[in-house]
């Protein structure tokens, strides 16, 4: 994705909330664009970004963390170790709904995503079943990789 598209995006989102655009804010916003497709702790992300900008700290990661989920930017998942993972929203990718679940593996807790989503038909079976009006769903698959399957 490319920088400006991700800089503009930004920007009009932080001055719906009447505030600015920092570098902090964008390097944050860009790491995980740049990264699509990967799930990363906060941790992981500091120590991607103090390699351009040293002077950035941990807790601001996680407040910048905090405010780009608000503003619906990115997604967040969180697995039951604990470990909160983040990745570029799927409304930045222009979709109205998240286009992939995820695969957690067991043994090495790396998440895969999983391209598609399968379950309109499930949504409308629900709907029609119970008239309980879905707008969105969150999954998770729990099991071993296929690298952790092979050292077995
Ligand atoms: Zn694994
Ligand atoms: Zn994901
Ligand atoms: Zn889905």
């Amino acid at each position: 994705m490319e920088q400006e598209k991700v800089e503009k995006l930004l920007r009009a989102k932080l001055k719906e909330r009447g505030l600015k655009i920092t570098q902090q804010r964008l390097l944050v916003l860009s790491t995980l664009a740049k990264s699509s497709g990967n799930h990363m702790a906060a941790e992981e992300l500091y120590a991607q970004i103090q390699q351009q900008y040293p002077e950035i700290g941990l807790a601001t990661v996680y407040r910048t963390l905090q405010l780009l989920y608000e503003m619906q930017l990115i997604d967040r998942i969180n697995l039951d170790d604990g470990c909160v993972r983040y990745e570029i929203g799927h409304l930045f990718e222009g979709e109205m709904k998240h286009s992939h679940h995820h695969l957690i593996c067991r043994k090495c807790g790396k998440v895969f995503p999983f391209d598609g989503d399968l379950l309109d038909g499930l949504e409308t079976h629900i709907q029609e079943k119970t008239g309980f009006h879905i707008v969105d769903h969150e999954l998770k698959f729990y099991g071993v990789c296929k690298q952790c399957m092979e050292q077995e």
